[in-house]
């Protein structure tokens, strides 16, 4: 955090250092504080407080070592300043693995996954636990002039320790992730957002004043993390990338030809010119050609100096060894030349913070050598199913119960989304079942969606304890499917999580999920561009539609005969018509003001495939 001390910063009514203090002070028999600066202000938490013993380093391996150089006890545990979420179990776990495979270190690793969804390992070095009786190889190894927190672990034996939260690892790094933490605090009510609705009727919201309301109450994670190059796909960029280099760097030929001055061309006769040399791709060449003289060039060849035209050689009128000849207009100066910079200009904007990185961003970086790239960390998200008569696969299928998909469906709509999921399996109809599910969530993910409960039923108690958890409200959605819906935070324990409560019908699920909860997860993600694509198609059949609410249909879209886009509407449309979601290939979208829909009119299609 350049110059700021991060332990010191103020974090959640307190420093960041007494948060971590706090945390850890429970798991061992005593802290002490590491630390170079202001080491009055960090006395003043209650603990010692220890400089570096290194000179001219200050890497957490000085740290390390002046730890355990003062370390009363056999063992010694470690964590930054600036991880306030650091695990409450971290010094446990790590002691039982330390002691099980007789280490000499034990240290955290989480799993991350990268692009394709295939996990590595992350380790978190600042986070060990080391025996007192390994300071003599880290002696060693800072005499020999190492200086990286993991170096020194190949001259001792080291155990592994898998956490599943991640982001109990995160630290906050710039001073603006600390304020925007900060800020969290004060974030809206949302009785605050609704209070600038005019007719706002939780019984009769309309589908773009619920996107409206979530829009606005929903707020970004900050985290950033940087990832190699391709690791990125799929993430959402934390800052604008500036192009550090003009692509391509030089004017260069875009075909296989001969380069040479536009103007040496005689407009009404053929011209012949010498060829004096060739450039190839990427191989330098200080070749000049003088007027009546050109060079055979390679496509990707540096334009030489004073040419500014290539004729591909399939248009040459004759070619000979060592001369071309031009018929009169089939180049005009300039062809074929591509210019510097015309890809990207040095200095200009590449890609802009808030994008999702796609194949194309892969490509564009590499372009510019850029081999990490800063991403906001990857959201988190727990679900569960709600009701008595789910069964999961594998489980006999009582009288009157249903095997549950929905668990299903949200797993593929959110491993789509490229997001860390947390699948808590089915909750029964029952309160103290469901609070603790509803803490579990909120304390180990940024957001929760639930299915089922959320509308009439006697038994469905969800309402009940989301309401008794935070901020949430209950609405009836002028849609179809998917009326009913919750929507807020709760909190736990410290923790919040934004809470998406689906209805319980599968397409009811789908829809929701599609048109409001990924909407609002994207935007947590961080993503600026977070709208729909819709496109217009024909419609083959009528559709009968009631004016005063938005209609979902699902429906296959096609291309007729006539190279038109047509879209048939796939049979029964019941809420709970798993199978004509599953024959679909898009949704068609009827807005509120649409009445009933005329053969060959054009309707709003949403595609579930595209490129991306
Ligand atoms: P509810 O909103 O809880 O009243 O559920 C509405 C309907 O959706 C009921 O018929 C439920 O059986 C059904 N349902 C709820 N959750 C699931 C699920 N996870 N999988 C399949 N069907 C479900
Ligand atoms: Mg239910």
């Amino acid at each position: 955090m350049g110059r700021v001390d991060k332990g010191l910063q103020p974090f959640r009514g307190a420093t960041m250092a007494a948060h971590v203090l706090r945390r850890l002070a429970p798991q061992v028999a005593g802290v002490t504080i590491n630390a170079n600066r202001n080491l009055e202000a960090y006395a003043a938490l209650g603990v010692p407080v220890l400089p570096d013993e290194l000179t001219g380093f200050e890497g957490p391996l000085a740290g390390l070592q002046t730890g355990l150089r003062h370390c009363p006890t056999e063992l010694m545990v470690t964590a930054p300043c600036d991880s306030p979420f650091l695990p409450q179990d971290l010094v446990q776990r790590l002691r039982e693995a330390l002691l099980a495979q007789e280490a000499d270190l034990a240290l955290a690793v989480t799993m991350e996954a990268d692009e394709g969804g295939t996990a590595h390992k992350q380790p978190h070095p600042v986070f060990c636990l080391v025996r007192r009786s390994a300071l003599p190889h880290l002696e060693a190894y800072l005499a020999g002039g190492g200086r990286r927190m993991d170096g020194w672990h190949k001259a001792i034996k080291v155990a592994e320790v898998l956490f599943n939260d991640a982001a109990a690892f995160r630290n906050i790094n710039t001073l603006a992730e600390l304020q925007q933490e900060e800020v969290g605090r004060g974030e809206p009510t949302l009785q605050d957002v609704v209070g600038c609705l005019s007719g706002y009727d939780p019984h009769a919201v309309p589908v773009s004043q619920a996107q409206h309301i979530i829009r606005e109450f929903i707020q970004p994670v900050r985290a950033v993390e940087k990832l190699a190059l391709r690791a990125a796909l799929g993430r959402v960029l934390a800052a604008d990338i500036v192009s550090p280099i003009s692509v391509p760097a030089h004017d260069n030929s875009a075909m296989d030809g001969f380069a040479f001055a536009g103007d040496g061309l005689d407009g009404d006769h053929p011209t012949t010119l010498a060829v004096i040399g060739t450039v190839y791709a990427g191989r330098p060449s200080t070749i000049v050609p003088g007027p009546g003289q050109c060079v055979r060039i390679m496509t990707g060849g540096v334009m030489p100096p004073g040419c500014d035209t290539v004729l591909p050689q399939e248009l040459a009128a004759g070619i000979t060894e060592d001369s071309v000849t031009v018929s009169p207009r089939t180049v005009r100066t300039g062809d074929n030349r591509r210019f510097k910079g015309e890809d990207l200009l040095e200095g200009s904007p590449a890609l802009q913070a808030g994008k999702i990185v796609r194949p194309a961003d892969l490509g564009l970086l590499a372009s510019l050598g850029i081999a990490e790239v800063p991403v906001r960390r990857r959201l988190r998200v727990a679900f569960f199913s709600t009701g008595d008569e789910l069964r999961s696969i594998g489980e006999p299928l009582d009288q009157g119960c249903v095997y549950d998909s929905n668990r299903y469906t949200l797993h593929g709509m959110l491993t789509r989304l490229g997001v860390d999921i947390v699948d808590m399996g089915i909750v029964k109809d029952d309160p103290a079942a469901l609070e603790a599910a509803l803490r579990d969530a909120c304390e180990s993910a940024d957001a929760i969606i639930t299915s089922g409960g959320v509308s009439v039923g006697a038994a469905d108690y969800t309402k009940e304890i989301m309401a008794t958890l935070g901020d949430v409200t209950f609405w009836t959605i002028g849609m179809r499917p998917g009326r009913p819906m919750a929507f807020g935070k709760i909190r736990s324990n410290g923790h919040s999580a934004f809470l998406f409560g689906l209805p319980g019908n599968p397409v009811a699920v789908m829809v929701t999920f599609y048109f409001f909860a990924r909407h609002a997860l994207l935007r947590m993600m961080g993503a600026r561009q977070v709208d729909d694509l819709l496109v217009q198609a024909r419609s083959f059949a009528p559709i009968r539609k009631k004016p005063g609410r938005t209609e979902y249909q699902r429906g296959i879209l096609t291309v007729a005969a006539d190279g038109t886009r047509e879209v048939r509407i796939t049979g029964a449309q019941g809420s709970g018509i798993l199978r004509s979601m599953a024959e679909a290939n898009c949704m068609v979208v009827l807005p509120d003001h649409q009445g009933n829909v005329a053969a060959g009119d054009l309707v709003d299609v949403l595609l579930f495939e595209g490129l991306v």
